[in-house]
């Protein structure tokens, strides 16, 4: 038997409950997986708050990512005790996720967790510094270098926010962070932002091209904010954009491609092939400092997670929510 955050459906109202359920209930793939440790994420809050359709299938155990102990597999890459991690490929929105003790999983969906992390630390980081990760490598990838100026972090005090403010200023870029949040601006600066943005002036209608200010960026907001942030990118620089926690909408004009050069990076964990998640991974335990991990991080039980489900979709949670199981 194991437990496990259930979310269901009666009379078309979306129920969320944690039960204790006999291990046949689970679907059947390749590789059992005692779960030490899940998260919630933005994604996750809206899942579970009902608030955002993610869930297409009833019962779901929701969990976008998770950290294990393989316990049984039926695939050759992995066998008992191996330890992995999962995130993306649908798992907590079509397939049952990582809020429970017990998960079942392809084997392809998953990757080994590096040798130099601890299941606790995978979940530090979890889909939003596996994210985050993503964003600094298309920046990289386009060819961005730190002497080409500064780059700045949107929703910096977020789940993808934090770990890009970190993994830049540790990559030798400096970094300036946007915030709604003042209170922040301490943490943000001790993760490596050398200056703090308001988010209330990037909230401001974009003009066409505004004053050059960024040689790139990383959107974890979208919408106006993001409208705003092309405005003021150099010439020939670069927007990685993976979120839209300010919205989905995106109100600019071709002006700051045509006339500058700049390129919008569109960056998704999800689907990401398996060689780049490992590289990922590789490069998040290489980089991350071991400060990182004592930052602002709440650890929670599963009983706590549908509260700060709501919590994530109110934009009142900062740096990272830990499940463990
Ligand atoms: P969080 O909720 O942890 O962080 C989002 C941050 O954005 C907040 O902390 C806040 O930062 C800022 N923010 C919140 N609401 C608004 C608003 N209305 N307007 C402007 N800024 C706002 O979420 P995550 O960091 O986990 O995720 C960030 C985004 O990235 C989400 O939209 C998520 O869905 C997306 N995402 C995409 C992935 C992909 O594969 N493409 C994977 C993971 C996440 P502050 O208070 O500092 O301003």
């Amino acid at each position: 038997m194991f437990n496990a955050l259930v979310i269901d459906q009666e009379n078309d109202q979306q129920t969320v409950s944690i039960k204790n359920l006999e291990e046949s209930a689970l679907p059947q793939e390749e590789v059992l997986i005692d779960v030490d440790y899940s998260s919630i994420n933005y994604k996750d809050g809206l899942a579970i708050t009902g608030k955002g359709k993610i869930v297409r299938q009833f019962p779901l155990v929701p969990g976008i990512d998770l950290a294990g102990t393989v316990s049984d597999s039926k695939h050759p890459c992995y066998k008992t005790g191996d330890k992995v991690i999962l995130t993306g490929w649908g798992v907590g929105e079509n397939h049952w996720g990582g809020l429970a003790e017990k998960a079942s999983l392809k084997a392809e969906w998953l990757v080994p967790l590096p040798e130099s992390l601890t299941s606790k630390q995978a979940m530090i980081i979890g889909t939003a510094g596996f994210t985050a990760m993503l964003c600094v490598m298309a920046l990289e990838d386009y060819g961005l270098k730190p002497e080409d100026g500064e780059i700045l972090v949107t929703g910096a005090s977020g789940g993808v926010g934090s770990v890009a403010v970190t993994l830049l200023a540790n990559l030798g870029y400096k970094v300036a962070a946007v915030t709604g949040r003042p209170e922040n601006a301490d943490l943000l600066t001790s993760l490596g932002a050398s200056r703090i943005v308001s988010r209330s002036e990037l909230e401001e209608k974009a003009r066409p091209l505004d004053k050059q200010l960024w040689a790139g960026a990383v959107d974890t907001v979208g919408s106006k904010v993001l409208a705003k942030v092309l405005s003021q990118v150099n010439y020939n620089g670069a927007v990685a954009a993976c979120g839209l926690a300010g919205g989905f909408d995106l109100p600019t004009t071709v002006m700051p491609f045509i006339l500058r050069n700049v390129a919008l990076l569109g960056v998704d964990s999800v689907m990401c092939p398996y060689e780049k998640r490992k590289a990922a991974w590789h490069r998040l335990a290489e980089l991350l400092p071991d400060a990182f991990y004592e930052q602002a991080t709440t650890e929670i039980g599963l009983k706590e997670a549908p509260e700060y489900a709501e919590k994530i979709t109110l934009g009142q949670v900062t740096g990272r929510t830990l499940v463990k199981l």
